[in-house]
């Protein structure tokens, strides 16, 4: 007889556990399946985010960044450094530490809100029965309600396979034992511009192919193109345009060809890192009776309520449609519990939050200048300059700006754009404005404290009624 649950979720990513841990709270008795180890082949829950995505990438760029401003800004400050080199094996060491501190937290909340943890590759059945592998070892449970939360794996390409040493994906890029002297990514989104920026702070000349001829083009373009001069700056060479054709391993070096608009070019590099982005986890999910739905690109079907074609089977996370970010993964997380335990259960999907930890970090929130053009919303933009403010010039960052939409009528804010230093950290007052349905004037009216960043916030907010105070409108 199959254990039986109220809920069982597949996956302890960050939809997954935190889904297990709502049910778990609401009463639900609840599993949670995850196939994922550590390097020692202990279970190891917290999904990519915690094991090899948010968690150990931003700990190395945190490392990266003290080594940085060490080289390039301590000596404007007065602080004189001779003889600083970086240990890469104690840098791995304090990322493996925070990386394990917190998947051991995971496991303790499990314990703590009951949950039972299932250690093995879950698989749905017909009957919502789920079954359980470990290597040749299987069992069974049963859930009156299943949330698959399977995550992601990046995608490889056929011109530059990975032999996980030289050629290797996001995951090697976190683990590697020295910084190579040349680097090659190709993609210059989003892991391609961390982990770029990562190996290019520690010394590495690091070469980026994007296939796109825009740089960035999710974000706002002024904020791109803003962002893309400090890379340039700092020496990521960005190389737009490029279609990869194909790449050869030749002793302990990679040649890579690609065609521009110049024509045919090639690098050579010392390891080569695959970054085109991410699909679904999502292959063998259910036996092919069960009938769950999935889409051309093997995203899982869901409605509104992230209900899938099964009954009773709902889907959250990378696994479904919208921004592959951890944090739209536990929001929907949360609201699937709520909704299977019969509450209101609602995701803000147009108010998402992205950031970038590059040095300037970028951020944005809500829509950019082209969609409002392309949905033919008439819109006013206010911007504001970091270097005009008295905390960006203290902490020697003075670069980068941030950029508000409001609705041209209503002055609803319907957009915040950030290029700077703490980035990351300032977009929260936008989603808050956002959220609570916040006019620019109201952003404008708030006192923000002096001397900090968020000036830079209210300024904008100014700006957008051309009367900010600290530069000409
Ligand atoms: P996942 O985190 O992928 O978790 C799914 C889990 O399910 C995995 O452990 C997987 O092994 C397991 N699993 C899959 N199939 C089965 C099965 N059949 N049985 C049992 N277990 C299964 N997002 C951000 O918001 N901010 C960031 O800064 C950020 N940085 C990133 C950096 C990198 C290098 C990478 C790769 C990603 C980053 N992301 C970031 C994206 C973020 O990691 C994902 O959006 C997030 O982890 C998705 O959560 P999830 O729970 O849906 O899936
Ligand atoms: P991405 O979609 O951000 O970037 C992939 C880039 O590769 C794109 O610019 C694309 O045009 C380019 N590309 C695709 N095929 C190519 C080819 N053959 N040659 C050259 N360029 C090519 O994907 P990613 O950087 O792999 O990251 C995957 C996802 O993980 C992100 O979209 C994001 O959802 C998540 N993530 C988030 C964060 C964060 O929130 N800070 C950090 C890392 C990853």
């Amino acid at each position: 007889m199959a254990d039986e649950f109220d809920v069982v979720v597949i996956g302890a990513g960050p939809a997954g556990y935190v889904a297990a841990i709502r049910c778990a709270q609401l009463g639900m008795s609840t599993a949670c399946i995850d196939d994922r180890t550590d390097k020692q082949g202990k279970p190891s829950p917290g999904g990519t985010c915690l094991n090899v995505g948010c968690i150990p990438s931003k700990a190395l760029l945190d490392s990266a960044e003290h080594y940085h401003h060490l080289n390039h800004e301590f000596a404007a400050h007065g602080i004189r450094v001779t003889g600083a080199s970086i240990d890469v094996a104690t840098m791995m060491a304090r990322k493996d530490k925070i990386v394990s501190t917190l998947t051991g937290g995971i496991d303790q909340l499990f314990k703590a809100n009951k949950i039972t943890y299932l250690h093995g590759r879950g698989r749905l059945l017909p009957g919502n029965e789920i079954e359980v592998s470990v290597g040749k070892d299987t069992r069974r449970v049963r859930a009156i309600n299943v949330i698959i939360a399977s995550g992601s794996m990046p995608i490889d390409i056929s011109v530059a396979p990975l032999d996980h040493d030289l050629i290797i994906d996001s995951t090697g890029a976190l683990e590697l034992e020295e910084v190579p002297r040349r680097l090659g990514v190709i993609g210059a989104g989003v892991i391609g511009l961390e982990m770029g920026s990562v190996w290019r702070r520690l010394g590495a000349e690091v070469t980026l192919l994007e296939a796109m001829d825009d740089f960035l083009p999710a974000a706002d373009p002024n904020i791109a193109r803003d962002a893309l001069k400090q890379f340039k700056a700092q020496g990521l060479n960005i190389k737009l345009g490029c279609t990869v054709t194909r790449s050869e391993i030749s002793g302990r070096k990679v040649t890579v060809w690609y065609k521009d608009k110049k024509g045919e070019q090639q690098i050579e590099v010392d390891r080569l890192i695959v970054s085109v982005g991410r699909k679904p986890n999502t292959d063998d999910i259910a036996d092919d009776v069960v009938g769950l739905a999935k889409n051309e690109r093997g995203f899982i079907e869901i409605d509104d309520q992230w209900r899938t074609s099964v009954p009773n089977v709902y889907a959250v996370g990378d696994a479904v449609r919208g921004a592959m970010l951890a944090h739209k993964g536990s929001e929907e997380g949360v609201a699937v519990a709520e909704f299977i335990s019969g509450n209101y259960a609602h995701v803000n999907y147009d108010v998402i939050p992205w950031v970038v930890y590059t040095l300037p970090e970028i951020a944005w929130a809500g829509k950019t200048e082209q969609q409002l053009k392309d949905e033919d919303i008439p819109y006013r933009t206010g911007a504001f300059p970091f270097a005009a403010t008295g905390r960006a010039r203290a902490m020697e960052q003075p670069v980068g700006q941030v950029r508000i939409i409001a609705h041209e009528r209503s002055d609803k804010v319907l957009g915040v754009h950030i290029v700077g230093p703490y980035a990351s950290e300032l977009i929260a007052e936008a989603v808050v404005a956002m959220e609570m349905q916040a006019t620019s004037e109201d952003i404008a009216r708030i006192v923000h404290a002096h001397p900090t960043l968020s000036e830079a916030m209210h300024e904008a907010a100014l700006a957008v009624d051309k009367r900010a105070i600290h530069k000409a409108n």
